[in-house]
């Protein structure tokens, strides 16, 4: 065994894994290394220990992974819609046959908490793929009543081969998310997953040849974004892309994809407005906009990282948020009973940690956290304390740009008008929500949120049969839900002429 080999065997059964930690890239079905032979290092968050070396794609791997997309279109595009499904529904109980296993490689590769891969990240990717599973023959087309003696009819068809480029702060679940509608409309995909994340796409690709998967289907391409991402985003043999991740790179992909019009769908960061009123259950919406932030160590686009408080409410909301967010248990994301693992990368890190300073530079204070944590046996990993910072004003940058960590901004409103204008004052329009009792209010703020998604008296729910996106800066196109199959098929209108009675136009 070489000295590769034998550390990820050592990292494998310190993590308490059965199975072997895939690599290489997958391609027509195949785990192979790069063409250059170069790979990236995965490392894991909690002591900035390697993990593995990935292989690394460049451009040829990425024309390979295209070419056998494009052999094994004609062949899963025309397949039976059902027998596509019984694929996902398939893969859907693999994963949760394998579910212990992938919610340690999910911990170990992104500093997620057991406790949350566990009861949310695997459970939702089986249900993702088990929803999609079942919507591969329930897509259908219609007839429409035109001119005399014509049938008209649509029919839904696959686009061909799809480029998917997934962020890191939910790998696992992403993947479904992309793989889950493109595979049942019968497309065929090449995936870049993060290149810090890259462990848990790939034994998703391990367990869809187990369910049966014909090669080349589905290809999963680790590598830099700026290298293999923007390849993908250029190539002119894709025919669309869907892209998660920043707004900056969201723009990068539409500039790049304009070569051959690709079709582009674009899921990009937020800036969440969670506005508690003065009538709120004050207990549920504490504990809720805890979770709207902490979860994931607040690294969701959804993330409702503007806590925005009526005036009358916010010391006594505040006193007991504060004391709920120090009482939030960081470690190790491999012991169960933490509840904030590390941030995922080192840099991700340090640029939260430099939000901090951003607020106080502009006269904002810390309530709470806004460092790393003093226990000792975190001090190698990416850590941050769960950080509360009260902003002087809504146009202060850290009320405006994504942080993308542990790090909620306060704000606070006298009114319903300013309570709209403060949340619909950024360039975001992801996820927002609110906490009242009044019902009228409630739908007031449902309706004018310049928002792809309104949670009521909740937080940051999701769902696959539910539309997830956003509007403005936050990006187009819907993932989730019966919406995304459109975003994944193209429509063709069929003329039949029947009996229709058409006069010669040139009558001769
Ligand atoms: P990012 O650069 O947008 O990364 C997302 C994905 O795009 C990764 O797979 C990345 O590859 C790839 N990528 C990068 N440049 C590309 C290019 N030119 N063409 C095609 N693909 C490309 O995000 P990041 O730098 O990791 O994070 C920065 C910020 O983005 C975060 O702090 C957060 O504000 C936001 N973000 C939002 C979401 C979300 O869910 N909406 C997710 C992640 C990040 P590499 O892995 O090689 O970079
Ligand atoms: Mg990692």
């Amino acid at each position: 065994m070489n000295d590769q080999a034998s550390s990820v065997e050592d990292v494998r059964k310190k993590a308490g894994l059965r199975s072997k930690i895939q690599h290489q890239l997958f391609i027509d079905g195949k785990f192979v290394d790069a063409k250059s032979g170069e790979t990236l290092t995965s490392v894991n968050p909690h002591d900035n220990t390697a993990i593995a070396e990935v292989s690394m794609a460049g451009r040829a791997d990425v024309d390979a992974a295209v070419a056998a997309a494009h052999a094994a279109f004609p062949a899963w595009s025309h397949a039976s819609a059902s027998d596509r499904g019984r694929i996902l529904l398939r893969l859907a109980d693999l994963i949760e046959a394998n579910a212990e296993e992938l919610a340690r490689l999910e911990s170990l590769d992104t500093g997620h908490p057991l406790r949350d891969s566990r009861a949310l990240d695997v459970p939702r990717t089986a249900l993702c793929f088990r929803y999609f599973g079942g919507m591969a023959d329930k897509v259908e087309g219609t007839t429409i009543p035109v001119d005399a003696g014509f049938l008209n009819y649509t029919s839904r068809e696959a686009i061909g081969v799809v480029g998917q480029v997934v962020p890191w702060n939910f790998p696992l679940m992403f993947t479904s998310w992309k793989l889950g509608p493109a595979l049942a409309a019968g497309n065929c995909v090449v995936m870049k997953p993060a290149e810090i994340t890259p462990l848990s796409s790939l034994r998703i690709a391990e367990l869809m040849t187990e369910a049966g998967i014909p090669n080349g289907v589905v290809n999963v391409l680790p590598g830099l974004g700026s290298v293999a991402g923007q390849y993908i985003a250029e190539h002119p043999h894709i025919a669309k892309i869907s892209f998660t991740g920043s707004t900056a790179t969201g723009r990068r992909i539409v500039q790049a994809s304009a070569g051959n019009l690709k079709k582009v769908q674009l899921e990009l960061g937020g800036k969440g407005a969670n506005i508690v009123f003065e009538d709120a259950n004050l207990l549920a919406a504490v504990n809720g906009s805890a979770w709207a932030i902490f979860h994931n160590q607040g690294q969701a686009c959804i993330a409702g990282s503007r806590l925005m408080l009526h005036e009358r409410i916010a010391d006594e909301f505040l006193e007991r948020f504060i004391a709920l967010a120090k009482s939030i248990r960081l470690g190790n994301p491999l012991d169960p009973a933490t509840e904030m693992g590390p941030l995922t990368s080192m840099l991700h890190r340090d640029r939260v940690l430099g939000y901090v300073a951003t607020a106080s530079e502009q006269g904002g204070s810390v309530l709470s956290g806004g460092k790393s944590p003093a226990d000792p046996s975190l001090a190698d990993g990416f850590y941050i304390e769960p950080t509360i910072v009260r902003a002087r004003s809504f146009k202060d940058r850290v009320a405006q740009e994504e942080v993308f960590g542990p790090f909620v901004t306060v704000l606070t409103f006298s009114s319903d008008e300013e309570a709209l204008q403060i949340a619909n004052g950024t360039e975001y329009g992801l996820g927002a929500g609110l906490w009242t009792r009044d019902l009228a209010r409630a739908h007031l703020f449902a309706r004018e949120l310049k928002s792809g998604m309104v949670w009521l008296n909740s937080y940051k729910r999701v769902h696959p049969a539910s539309p997830f996106g956003g509007v403005g800066q936050s990006g187009y196109g819907r993932e989730m839900g019966f919406e995304v199959m459109r975003e994944y098929t193209q429509v063709k209108s069929v003329w039949v002429n029947v009996d229709a009675k058409i006069a010669p136009w040139y009558a001769r």
